[in-house]
Protein backbone atom coordinates (compact mmCIF):
# COMPACT_ATOMS: atom_id res chain seq x y z
CA UNK A 1 0.00 0.00 0.00
CA UNK A 2 1.13 3.76 -1.07
CA UNK A 3 0.71 6.68 0.68
CA UNK A 4 0.64 10.35 -0.19
CA UNK A 5 3.99 12.20 0.87
CA UNK A 6 2.24 14.16 3.33
CA UNK A 7 1.12 11.19 5.18
CA UNK A 8 4.16 9.94 5.08
CA UNK A 9 6.01 13.03 6.31
CA UNK A 10 3.31 13.23 9.26
CA UNK A 11 4.34 9.62 9.94
CA UNK A 12 8.00 10.58 9.94
CA UNK A 13 7.97 12.90 12.29
CA UNK A 14 6.45 10.95 15.04
CA UNK A 15 10.05 9.41 14.90
CA UNK A 16 11.58 13.14 15.50
CA UNK A 17 12.88 13.07 11.81
CA UNK A 18 12.97 16.42 10.42
CA UNK A 19 10.05 17.79 8.40
CA UNK A 20 9.22 20.96 6.95
CA UNK A 21 5.46 22.35 8.52
CA UNK A 22 2.76 21.84 6.11
CA UNK A 23 -1.24 21.25 5.80
CA UNK A 24 -2.68 19.25 3.54
CA UNK A 25 -5.82 20.67 1.61
CA UNK A 26 -8.55 19.33 -0.45
CA UNK A 27 -9.86 23.12 -2.10
CA UNK A 28 -8.61 25.90 -3.22
CA UNK A 29 -10.93 27.64 -0.34
CA UNK A 30 -8.76 26.34 1.96
CA UNK A 31 -5.22 27.57 0.50
CA UNK A 32 -5.20 30.60 2.29
CA UNK A 33 -5.48 29.82 5.87
CA UNK A 34 -2.99 26.67 5.13
CA UNK A 35 -0.51 29.36 3.79
CA UNK A 36 -1.03 31.93 6.58
CA UNK A 37 -0.62 29.30 9.37
CA UNK A 38 2.92 28.63 8.11
CA UNK A 39 6.66 30.59 8.82
CA UNK A 40 6.85 31.88 4.66
CA UNK A 41 8.13 33.85 3.05
CA UNK A 42 8.90 30.91 0.75
CA UNK A 43 6.06 28.17 0.20
CA UNK A 44 5.70 25.62 -1.44
CA UNK A 45 2.77 23.95 -3.31
CA UNK A 46 3.40 20.03 -3.89
CA UNK A 47 0.33 17.92 -5.71
CA UNK A 48 -0.72 14.87 -3.69
CA UNK A 49 -0.55 11.77 -6.32
CA UNK A 50 1.29 8.30 -5.76
CA UNK A 51 3.61 8.84 -8.35
CA UNK A 52 7.01 10.54 -8.50
CA UNK A 53 8.26 13.22 -10.41
CA UNK A 54 5.96 15.41 -9.76
CA UNK A 55 8.15 18.57 -10.26
CA UNK A 56 9.10 17.72 -13.80
CA UNK A 57 5.41 16.69 -14.36
CA UNK A 58 2.82 18.49 -17.02
CA UNK A 59 -0.82 19.35 -16.17
CA UNK A 60 -2.83 17.79 -19.07
CA UNK A 61 -5.25 20.87 -19.34
CA UNK A 62 -2.52 23.44 -18.61
CA UNK A 63 -0.95 25.20 -21.03
CA UNK A 64 2.57 23.20 -22.07
CA UNK A 65 4.81 26.28 -20.56
CA UNK A 66 2.62 26.15 -17.16
CA UNK A 67 4.54 25.13 -14.43
CA UNK A 68 4.84 21.44 -13.27
CA UNK A 69 3.24 19.61 -10.11
CA UNK A 70 5.87 20.82 -7.49
CA UNK A 71 5.58 25.06 -7.51
CA UNK A 72 7.76 27.07 -5.37
CA UNK A 73 5.39 30.41 -3.96
CA UNK A 74 6.29 33.52 -2.53
CA UNK A 75 3.40 34.67 -1.23
CA UNK A 76 0.25 33.79 0.04
CA UNK A 77 -1.47 35.02 -3.39
CA UNK A 78 0.66 33.01 -5.46
CA UNK A 79 -0.10 29.96 -3.16
CA UNK A 80 -3.48 30.55 -3.27
CA UNK A 81 -3.28 31.43 -7.36
CA UNK A 82 -0.77 28.09 -7.94
CA UNK A 83 -3.45 25.68 -5.65
CA UNK A 84 -6.67 27.12 -7.84
CA UNK A 85 -4.39 26.57 -11.20
CA UNK A 86 -3.58 22.44 -10.23
CA UNK A 87 -6.03 21.34 -8.10
CA UNK A 88 -8.73 19.28 -10.12
CA UNK A 89 -5.96 18.96 -13.17
CA UNK A 90 -4.36 15.67 -14.33
CA UNK A 91 -0.44 15.66 -13.85
CA UNK A 92 1.37 13.52 -16.23
CA UNK A 93 5.00 12.40 -14.52
CA UNK A 94 7.45 9.94 -15.72
CA UNK A 95 5.77 7.50 -13.48
CA UNK A 96 1.74 8.36 -14.01
CA UNK A 97 1.76 7.10 -17.56
CA UNK A 98 0.05 8.90 -20.44
CA UNK A 99 -3.13 9.14 -18.98
CA UNK A 100 -1.53 10.93 -15.79
CA UNK A 101 -3.36 11.36 -12.46
CA UNK A 102 -6.17 13.76 -11.06
CA UNK A 103 -4.46 15.85 -8.14
CA UNK A 104 -7.50 15.88 -5.99
CA UNK A 105 -5.23 17.17 -2.96
CA UNK A 106 -2.85 19.48 -2.18
CA UNK A 107 0.43 19.84 0.70
CA UNK A 108 1.43 23.53 1.55
CA UNK A 109 5.07 23.11 2.91
CA UNK A 110 7.53 25.89 4.55
CA UNK A 111 9.79 26.63 1.89
CA UNK A 112 13.51 25.15 1.88
CA UNK A 113 16.62 27.05 1.50
CA UNK A 114 18.88 24.15 -0.26
CA UNK A 115 21.96 23.65 -0.14
CA UNK A 116 22.46 20.41 -1.47
CA UNK A 117 20.16 17.56 -3.06
CA UNK A 118 21.01 14.28 -1.43
CA UNK A 119 19.55 10.80 -2.43
CA UNK A 120 18.16 8.17 0.65
CA UNK A 121 16.45 5.02 0.51
CA UNK A 122 15.83 2.12 2.53
CA UNK A 123 14.44 -1.19 1.05
CA UNK A 124 15.03 -4.62 1.26
CA UNK A 125 18.28 -5.85 -0.10
CA UNK A 126 17.17 -9.36 -1.78
CA UNK A 127 21.25 -10.12 -2.21
CA UNK A 128 21.53 -10.15 1.38
CA UNK A 129 18.77 -10.71 3.17
CA UNK A 130 18.76 -7.43 4.82
CA UNK A 131 17.66 -3.50 5.21
CA UNK A 132 19.36 -1.51 3.67
CA UNK A 133 20.68 2.20 2.83
CA UNK A 134 20.70 3.36 -0.81
CA UNK A 135 22.05 6.87 -0.94
CA UNK A 136 24.02 8.54 -3.39
CA UNK A 137 24.72 12.32 -3.44
CA UNK A 138 22.98 12.77 -6.75
CA UNK A 139 19.91 13.69 -5.00
CA UNK A 140 16.76 15.48 -6.30
CA UNK A 141 16.77 14.10 -9.74
CA UNK A 142 15.89 10.70 -11.44
CA UNK A 143 17.57 7.86 -9.40
CA UNK A 144 17.58 5.63 -12.16
CA UNK A 145 19.34 7.70 -14.71
CA UNK A 146 22.10 7.79 -11.99
CA UNK A 147 21.70 3.68 -11.78
CA UNK A 148 22.21 3.82 -14.93
CA UNK A 149 25.23 6.36 -16.32
CA UNK A 150 27.38 6.08 -13.16
CA UNK A 151 26.46 3.34 -10.64
CA UNK A 152 29.88 4.24 -8.54
CA UNK A 153 27.64 6.84 -7.31
CA UNK A 154 24.98 4.94 -6.22
CA UNK A 155 26.48 3.13 -2.31
CA UNK A 156 24.35 0.63 -0.74
CA UNK A 157 24.93 -0.37 3.37
CA UNK A 158 23.10 -3.35 4.82
CA UNK A 159 21.84 -3.43 8.22
CA UNK A 160 22.12 -5.88 10.41
CA UNK A 161 18.69 -6.31 11.54
CA UNK A 162 20.57 -8.28 15.14
CA UNK A 163 22.79 -4.80 15.71
CA UNK A 164 20.31 -2.29 14.13
CA UNK A 165 22.19 0.75 12.63
CA UNK A 166 25.53 1.03 14.44
CA UNK A 167 27.66 3.95 14.42
CA UNK A 168 30.00 2.16 11.61
CA UNK A 169 26.89 2.09 9.50
CA UNK A 170 26.11 6.03 10.45
CA UNK A 171 29.71 6.81 9.57
CA UNK A 172 29.30 4.85 6.01
CA UNK A 173 26.45 6.50 5.07
CA UNK A 174 27.48 10.33 6.04
CA UNK A 175 30.76 9.33 4.44
CA UNK A 176 28.94 8.89 1.13
CA UNK A 177 26.90 11.71 1.56
CA UNK A 178 29.71 13.64 2.28
CA UNK A 179 28.22 15.20 5.04
CA UNK A 180 29.64 17.99 7.50
CA UNK A 181 29.44 19.80 9.98
CA UNK A 182 25.62 20.11 11.92
CA UNK A 183 24.23 17.47 9.01
CA UNK A 184 27.10 15.36 10.04
CA UNK A 185 26.43 15.24 13.70
CA UNK A 186 22.38 15.07 12.10
CA UNK A 187 22.99 11.94 10.64
CA UNK A 188 23.16 10.20 13.86
CA UNK A 189 19.83 10.71 14.21
CA UNK A 190 18.30 10.72 11.47
CA UNK A 191 19.78 7.85 9.87
CA UNK A 192 18.60 5.36 12.97
CA UNK A 193 15.12 7.06 13.05
CA UNK A 194 14.59 6.35 9.53
CA UNK A 195 15.61 2.46 9.79
CA UNK A 196 13.09 2.22 13.19
CA UNK A 197 10.22 4.07 11.19
CA UNK A 198 11.00 1.47 8.54
CA UNK A 199 11.15 -1.73 10.56
CA UNK A 200 8.40 -0.73 13.01
CA UNK A 201 5.65 0.13 10.29
CA UNK A 202 7.05 -3.20 7.97
CA UNK A 203 7.54 -0.77 5.33
CA UNK A 204 8.56 -2.36 1.95
CA UNK A 205 9.91 1.09 0.73
CA UNK A 206 11.14 4.47 2.03
CA UNK A 207 12.45 6.96 -0.65
CA UNK A 208 13.44 10.25 0.25
CA UNK A 209 14.83 11.80 -3.00
CA UNK A 210 15.68 14.47 -1.80
CA UNK A 211 17.12 14.73 1.80
CA UNK A 212 18.66 18.17 1.89
CA UNK A 213 21.33 19.79 3.36
CA UNK A 214 19.78 23.14 4.53
CA UNK A 215 21.76 26.36 3.86
CA UNK A 216 21.86 26.11 7.80
CA UNK A 217 23.56 23.22 7.17
CA UNK A 218 21.08 20.93 9.17
CA UNK A 219 19.14 18.18 7.14
CA UNK A 220 15.76 17.87 6.40
CA UNK A 221 13.40 15.24 4.54
CA UNK A 222 12.40 17.67 1.41
CA UNK A 223 10.41 14.14 -0.37
CA UNK A 224 8.81 11.36 1.37
CA UNK A 225 8.03 7.87 -0.58
CA UNK A 226 6.26 5.24 1.62
CA UNK A 227 5.11 1.87 0.70
CA UNK A 228 4.41 -0.47 3.35
CA UNK A 229 4.12 -4.42 2.72
CA UNK A 230 0.47 -5.73 2.32
CA UNK A 231 1.04 -9.12 3.79
CA UNK A 232 1.95 -7.29 7.12
CA UNK A 233 -0.69 -4.60 6.56
CA UNK A 234 -2.70 -6.51 9.33
CA UNK A 235 -0.03 -5.47 12.16
CA UNK A 236 -1.01 -1.95 11.66
CA UNK A 237 -4.97 -1.22 11.64
CA UNK A 238 -4.14 2.15 11.70
CA UNK A 239 -2.17 2.69 8.84
CA UNK A 240 -5.10 1.44 6.98
CA UNK A 241 -7.03 4.72 7.54
CA UNK A 242 -4.03 6.31 5.63
CA UNK A 243 -5.09 4.62 2.56
CA UNK A 244 -6.55 6.06 -0.66
CA UNK A 245 -9.00 4.46 -2.53
CA UNK A 246 -8.69 7.20 -5.29
CA UNK A 247 -5.37 6.36 -6.13
CA UNK A 248 -5.51 2.65 -6.60
CA UNK A 249 -6.80 1.02 -9.80
CA UNK A 250 -10.82 0.70 -9.58
CA UNK A 251 -10.04 -3.41 -10.39
CA UNK A 252 -8.09 -3.89 -8.12
CA UNK A 253 -10.23 -3.03 -5.14
CA UNK A 254 -12.97 -4.75 -6.61
CA UNK A 255 -10.45 -7.92 -6.85
CA UNK A 256 -9.48 -7.13 -3.51
CA UNK A 257 -12.82 -7.34 -2.22
CA UNK A 258 -12.72 -11.02 -3.70
CA UNK A 259 -9.55 -11.97 -2.52
CA UNK A 260 -8.34 -12.30 -5.99
CA UNK A 261 -4.21 -11.94 -6.68
CA UNK A 262 -5.17 -9.43 -9.88
CA UNK A 263 -2.62 -6.74 -10.85
CA UNK A 264 -3.91 -4.87 -14.02
CA UNK A 265 -1.11 -4.38 -16.96
CA UNK A 266 -1.37 -2.87 -20.38
CA UNK A 267 -2.17 -5.63 -22.62
CA UNK A 268 -5.04 -6.87 -24.71
CA UNK A 269 -5.31 -10.80 -23.18
CA UNK A 270 -7.50 -10.76 -20.18
CA UNK A 271 -6.30 -13.92 -18.20
CA UNK A 272 -7.73 -16.57 -15.43
CA UNK A 273 -5.56 -18.85 -14.46
CA UNK A 274 -5.13 -20.51 -10.90
CA UNK A 275 -1.88 -20.87 -9.39
CA UNK A 276 0.52 -17.73 -9.50
CA UNK A 277 3.05 -20.10 -11.20
CA UNK A 278 0.79 -20.82 -14.14
CA UNK A 279 -0.53 -17.40 -13.89
CA UNK A 280 3.12 -16.35 -14.52
CA UNK A 281 3.74 -19.31 -17.43
CA UNK A 282 0.64 -17.80 -19.26
CA UNK A 283 1.52 -14.50 -18.93
CA UNK A 284 5.33 -15.31 -20.62
CA UNK A 285 3.63 -17.48 -23.17
CA UNK A 286 1.20 -14.47 -24.78
CA UNK A 287 4.40 -12.38 -24.88
CA UNK A 288 6.03 -15.48 -26.41
CA UNK A 289 3.06 -15.39 -28.98
CA UNK A 290 3.48 -11.90 -29.61
CA UNK A 291 0.50 -10.30 -27.76
CA UNK A 292 0.51 -8.51 -24.20
CA UNK A 293 -1.56 -9.56 -21.18
CA UNK A 294 -3.90 -7.34 -19.82
CA UNK A 295 -3.78 -8.57 -16.21
CA UNK A 296 -2.20 -11.14 -14.07
CA UNK A 297 -4.75 -13.15 -11.86
CA UNK A 298 -4.75 -16.02 -9.99
CA UNK A 299 -8.25 -17.08 -8.54
CA UNK A 300 -6.85 -19.33 -5.94
CA UNK A 301 -6.83 -23.08 -4.96
CA UNK A 302 -9.95 -23.40 -3.55
CA UNK A 303 -12.58 -20.51 -5.25
CA UNK A 304 -16.25 -20.35 -5.19
CA UNK A 305 -18.27 -19.82 -8.20
CA UNK A 306 -19.03 -16.79 -6.99
CA UNK A 307 -15.23 -15.66 -6.59
CA UNK A 308 -14.69 -17.22 -10.47
CA UNK A 309 -17.57 -14.85 -11.42
CA UNK A 310 -16.85 -12.00 -9.74
CA UNK A 311 -13.01 -12.36 -11.40
CA UNK A 312 -14.56 -13.30 -14.55
CA UNK A 313 -16.39 -9.81 -14.49
CA UNK A 314 -13.51 -7.55 -13.62
CA UNK A 315 -11.22 -9.30 -16.53
CA UNK A 316 -14.72 -8.50 -18.96
CA UNK A 317 -15.24 -4.36 -17.85
CA UNK A 318 -11.69 -3.56 -19.06
CA UNK A 319 -12.24 -1.93 -21.96
CA UNK A 320 -8.29 -3.09 -23.08
CA UNK A 321 -9.01 -6.40 -22.99
CA UNK A 322 -9.66 -8.17 -26.58
CA UNK A 323 -9.81 -11.52 -25.36
CA UNK A 324 -9.93 -13.69 -23.00
CA UNK A 325 -7.77 -16.60 -22.03
CA UNK A 326 -8.95 -19.07 -19.27
CA UNK A 327 -6.05 -21.42 -18.29
CA UNK A 328 -6.78 -24.09 -15.07
CA UNK A 329 -5.00 -26.60 -14.36
CA UNK A 330 -7.60 -28.55 -11.89
CA UNK A 331 -6.27 -30.01 -8.42
CA UNK A 332 -8.11 -28.52 -5.59
CA UNK A 333 -9.75 -25.94 -7.99
CA UNK A 334 -12.27 -28.00 -9.54
CA UNK A 335 -13.18 -27.54 -13.83
CA UNK A 336 -16.61 -28.09 -13.50
CA UNK A 337 -16.68 -24.98 -10.71
CA UNK A 338 -14.72 -22.66 -13.29
CA UNK A 339 -17.09 -23.70 -16.18
CA UNK A 340 -19.98 -22.50 -13.70
CA UNK A 341 -18.36 -19.25 -13.15
CA UNK A 342 -17.26 -17.97 -16.17
CA UNK A 343 -21.08 -19.27 -17.80
CA UNK A 344 -22.66 -17.11 -14.66
CA UNK A 345 -20.69 -14.45 -15.37
CA UNK A 346 -21.33 -14.36 -18.97
CA UNK A 347 -25.03 -14.09 -18.31
CA UNK A 348 -24.65 -10.92 -16.15
CA UNK A 349 -22.45 -9.11 -18.46
CA UNK A 350 -22.17 -11.07 -21.65
CA UNK A 351 -19.43 -11.67 -23.51
CA UNK A 352 -18.46 -9.11 -26.69
CA UNK A 353 -14.72 -10.49 -26.73
CA UNK A 354 -13.04 -14.05 -27.94
CA UNK A 355 -12.99 -16.65 -25.01
CA UNK A 356 -10.11 -19.50 -24.90
CA UNK A 357 -10.82 -21.95 -22.46
CA UNK A 358 -8.08 -24.46 -21.34
CA UNK A 359 -8.92 -26.84 -18.81
CA UNK A 360 -7.12 -29.73 -17.44
CA UNK A 361 -7.23 -31.90 -14.16
CA UNK A 362 -9.88 -32.53 -11.56
CA UNK A 363 -13.60 -33.09 -13.11
CA UNK A 364 -12.10 -31.81 -16.54
CA UNK A 365 -15.08 -33.82 -18.21
CA UNK A 366 -17.49 -32.30 -16.56
CA UNK A 367 -16.28 -28.86 -16.94
CA UNK A 368 -16.11 -29.29 -20.91
CA UNK A 369 -19.75 -30.52 -20.41
CA UNK A 370 -20.80 -27.97 -18.78
CA UNK A 371 -19.00 -25.41 -21.44
CA UNK A 372 -19.76 -27.43 -24.33
CA UNK A 373 -23.86 -27.35 -23.05
CA UNK A 374 -23.92 -23.45 -22.41
CA UNK A 375 -24.27 -22.15 -26.31
CA UNK A 376 -21.58 -19.92 -25.47
CA UNK A 377 -19.19 -19.43 -28.02
CA UNK A 378 -15.74 -20.82 -26.03
CA UNK A 379 -13.10 -21.86 -28.19
CA UNK A 380 -11.57 -24.96 -26.62
CA UNK A 381 -7.80 -25.66 -26.49
CA UNK A 382 -5.88 -28.71 -25.15
CA UNK A 383 -2.69 -27.26 -23.63
CA UNK A 384 -0.84 -24.30 -22.58
CA UNK A 385 0.28 -23.70 -26.30
CA UNK A 386 -2.35 -24.12 -28.12
CA UNK A 387 -4.28 -21.79 -25.99
CA UNK A 388 -1.92 -19.13 -26.58
CA UNK A 389 -2.18 -19.98 -30.38
CA UNK A 390 -5.69 -19.43 -30.41
CA UNK A 391 -6.54 -16.77 -28.41
CA UNK A 392 -3.70 -14.38 -29.79
CA UNK A 393 -4.66 -15.53 -33.36
CA UNK A 394 -8.80 -14.91 -32.20
CA UNK A 395 -7.80 -11.32 -31.46
CA UNK A 396 -5.42 -10.50 -34.83
CA UNK A 397 -8.74 -11.83 -36.65
CA UNK A 398 -11.05 -9.33 -34.97
CA UNK A 399 -8.34 -6.20 -35.58
P1 LIG B 1 9.03 14.98 -7.08
O1 LIG B 1 9.34 15.77 -8.31
O2 LIG B 1 7.71 14.29 -7.18
O3 LIG B 1 10.13 14.04 -6.69
O4 LIG B 1 8.85 16.05 -5.89
P2 LIG B 1 9.91 16.64 -4.82
O5 LIG B 1 9.21 16.82 -3.55
O6 LIG B 1 11.14 15.81 -4.78
O7 LIG B 1 10.24 18.07 -5.40
C1 LIG B 1 10.88 18.24 -6.64
C2 LIG B 1 11.92 19.34 -6.58
O8 LIG B 1 11.31 20.56 -6.19
C3 LIG B 1 12.98 19.10 -5.53
O9 LIG B 1 14.01 18.27 -6.00
C4 LIG B 1 13.47 20.53 -5.28
O10 LIG B 1 14.44 20.89 -6.23
C5 LIG B 1 12.23 21.37 -5.49
N1 LIG B 1 11.67 21.72 -4.17
C6 LIG B 1 10.77 21.04 -3.44
N2 LIG B 1 10.56 21.63 -2.25
C7 LIG B 1 11.37 22.72 -2.21
C8 LIG B 1 11.63 23.76 -1.23
O11 LIG B 1 11.10 23.77 -0.12
N3 LIG B 1 12.53 24.72 -1.58
C9 LIG B 1 13.15 24.73 -2.79
N4 LIG B 1 14.02 25.70 -3.05
N5 LIG B 1 12.94 23.78 -3.73
C10 LIG B 1 12.06 22.80 -3.45
MG1 LIG C 1 11.27 13.71 -5.13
Amino acid sequence: MNIHEHQAKALLKTYGLPVAPGVAIFSAGEAEAAAKSLPGPLYVVKSQIHAGGRGKGKFKELSADAKGGVRLAKTVADVVANATEMLGHTLVTKQTGAAGKEVRRLYIEDGADIARELYCSLLVNRESGKVAFVVSTEGGMDIETVAHDTPERIITVDIDPAAGVTAANVSAIASALKLEGAAKADAATVFPALYKAFVETDMSLLEVNPLIVLKDGHLRLLDAKVSFDNNALFRHPELMTLRDLSEEDAKEIEASKFDLAYVALDGNIGCMVNGAGLAMATMDIIKLYGEEPANFLDVGGGASKEKVTAAFKIITADPQVKGILVNIFGGIMRCDVIAEGVIAAVREVGLKVPLVVRLEGTNVKEGKAILNNSGLDVIPADDLDDAAQKIVAAIKGKQ
